[in-house]
């Protein structure tokens, strides 16, 4: 789970970290206002969205005047922030955050993250923080530290100091980062954190250090022992298919592509997506339906993959274990008369009564003229591509 910057502001701040104040406002007037009240002759109004990538596409925006605050905060609110974040679409921000502007000396990135190699939390670090840090782990390596911690002690006071000493701060101020690098790791395992960084935590032009910017996400299989946490949750930020097929009990994950995948089993789901993308396609979804999926929840499915607008195609991959063959062969004809399949739909099934199935699916031919059969799971990714690209 995700929660916004001005909600992670509010973490950070209850766990000590020095935060500015600001306001979260949802109109220009209310910008304007906060601005004005505010007092402060340079200020900052940011869009609070999930993606990153803010800065660089105009969506956080130093101003000197509350005509200023309005005029940016109109733009936040009536454009779609595009980041390398987001897909094309982009995304809305419905949220602002209007602060202070701090005197930036310097910025810096620090960062709680899952080292999976490790099979522990790890901290990152660098000097070079701001909105290159991407470019900075890319094209320069060495200038990011990490810092394992351990798996019950957590990060150690010697640990932070080593983080802070490598950052280049010497004397009270490495204590300061030091006290800061701590109380991020706190927040980070106390809260089941999949990540929580600061970025850029920043030295002010009198000394200060303050994190001006903050993401934090959450383990969602910990949430249950978070319920302040779970309440922050944005309902609107979520993808509405997404919460329809978690309703459903589908695993669907939306993506950027046109060829939506209706697949049993996790596993078998990201082989089908490697197949289609191998034959050049690209797909709309991830969707495991599960191994004991039924005619409901097959019809739930499609009904969620069709109401997709990019989707051109579906190809239906299923491997008869539990979940007999025909049985699906049955699921997906009474999908077809109840949601109708205005896009070529190609199935590939195999396993358990697949014969039977077979049967069943041609005798539907006549009613479902879009729904082909494939022999295998490479001439179905072949034969969507085909009649997608055709479409
Ligand atoms: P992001 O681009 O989505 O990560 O948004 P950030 O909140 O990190 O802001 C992007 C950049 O805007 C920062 O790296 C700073 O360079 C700049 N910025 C943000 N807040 C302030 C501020 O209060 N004062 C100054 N001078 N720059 C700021
Ligand atoms: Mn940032």
């Amino acid at each position: 789970m995700k929660i916004h910057e001005y909600q992670a502001r509010d973490l950070l701040a209850k766990a000590g970290v020095p935060v500015p104040p600001a306001k979260v406002v949802e109109t220009a007037a209310a910008a304007e206002e906060a601005f004005i009240a505010n007092g402060m002759p340079l200020q900052v109004i940011k869009a609070q969205v999930f993606a990153g990538g803010r800065g660089k596409a105009g969506f956080v925006k130093l101003v000197k005047s509350a005509a200023e605050a309005r005029a940016a905060a109109e733009f936040m609110l009536g454009n779609r922030m595009v980041s390398p974040q987001t897909g094309p679409e982009g995304v809305a921000a419905t949220k602002l955050l209007v602060a202070g502007a701090v005197d930036i000396a310097h910025e810096y990135y620090v960062g709680l993250v899952l080292d999976r190699a490790k099979s522990t939390a790890s901290v990152i670090a660098s000097a070079q923080g701001g909105v290159e840090i991407e470019q900075v782990a890319h094209s320069n390596p060495q200038a990011i530290v990490k810092e394992p911690l351990h798996p019950t002690l957590g990060l150690q006071p010697f640990q932070a100091r080593r983080v802070a000493a490598r950052l280049g701060f010497t004397g009270k101020q490495a204590g300061v980062m030091a006290g800061i690098l701590l109380k991020l790791a706190n927040v980070f395992v106390q809260y089941d954190c999949s990540i929580a960084e600061i970025n850029p935590l920043v030295l002010t032009k009198d000394g200060q250090l303050l994190a001006i910017d903050a993401k934090i996400n959450f383990d969602d299989n910990a949430l249950f022992r978070h319920a302040d946490i779970a309440a922050l949750a944005d309902p609107a930020e979520n993808d509405p298919l997404e919460v329809r097929a978690a309703k459903a009990n589908l695993n669907y994950i939306k993506l950027d592509g046109d060829i939506a995948c209706l697949v049993n089993g996790a596993g078998l789901a990201m082989a089908t997506m490697d197949v289609v993308q191998l034959h050049g396609g690209k797909p709309a979804n991830f969707l495991d339906v599960g191994g004991g999926v039924k005619a409901e929840g097959a019809v739930e499915a499609f009904r969620i993959l069709l109401s997709d607008k990019k989707v051109r195609g579906v190809l239906v991959n299923i491997f008869g274990g539990i979940a007999r063959c025909d049985l699906i062969a049955e699921a997906l004809i009474h999908a077809g008369r109840e949601v109708g399949f205005k896009v070529p739909v190609v199935v590939r099934l195999e396993g358990t009564n697949v014969e039977k199935a077979r049967e069943i699916l041609a005798k539907a031919r006549g009613e479902l003229p879009t729904l082909k059969t494939a022999t295998d799971l490479n001439d179905a990714a072949k034969q969507i591509v085909a009649a997608t690209r055709a479409a």
